[in-house]
């Protein structure tokens, strides 16, 4: 089967050992540098959006490059998800396991009014540790999470069908095999 979006694939560099040995990092900065790339990479990924949202939540950090430009794109508001401490309003918090140890994503208390339907959108999804965490939070808030959109899928990791799995419909651009 060849690769969907090969030509997007092709500009995602891949850095071996980093940040520690055994990791494959997919480097979206490369992506990013071509004009023609990163344009059609949110044109694909607001084109394959759901029909119905009201707002757009992008995960810290390389998750803000793309969930602003889906933001602009699609003409919707963007709520931030950070690690916690960045915020400066009330928040609310989750945390979830890492390999070692935990970490905790954070949005304002008052981001979303309960009940507003929600696309989360992140540079890519591996374990979908972060995701999950993101939707839990959300929906902590009150959200609907009518949707998740990433550039990159892990699929051997089993991110994207643990958030199918959650309720949450997925879509991804790019896959790439391994960890
Ligand atoms: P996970 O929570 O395991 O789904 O990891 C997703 C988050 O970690 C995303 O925000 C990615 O930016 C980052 N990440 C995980 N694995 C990789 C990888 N192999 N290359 C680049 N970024 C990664």
């Amino acid at each position: 089967m060849t690769q969907a979006n090969a030509d997007l694939a092709q500009l995602i560099r891949t850095i071996p050992d980093f940040p520690k040995p055994g990791i494959q990092f997919r480097d979206i900065t490369t992506l990013l540098l071509d004009a023609k790339g990163f344009h059609a990479s949110i044109e694909r990924l607001a084109a394959s959006a759901p029909d119905d949202f009201d707002l757009i939540a992008g995960i810290e950090a390389r998750g803000f490059i793309f969930s602003s430009a889906m933001a602009t794109q699609t003409a919707k508001g963007l709520v931030l998800i950070r690690k916690d401490g960045k915020l400066p309003g009330a928040t609310i918090g989750v945390d979830y396991a890492l390999e070692y140890g935990t970490d905790r994503v954070v949005m304002h208390e008052d981001a979303c009014v309960p009940g507003q339907k929600v696309l989360l959108v992140d540079d890519l999804i591996a374990t979908g540790g972060t995701a999950l965490a993101a939707v839990r939070l959300l929906r902590q808030a009150g959200a609907e999470v009518v949707g998740a959109s990433f550039v990159i899928d892990l699929p051997d990791l089993g991110g994207a069908d643990k958030l199918r799995a959650a309720g949450v419909p997925v879509t991804t651009l790019v896959a790439f095999e391994g960890d």
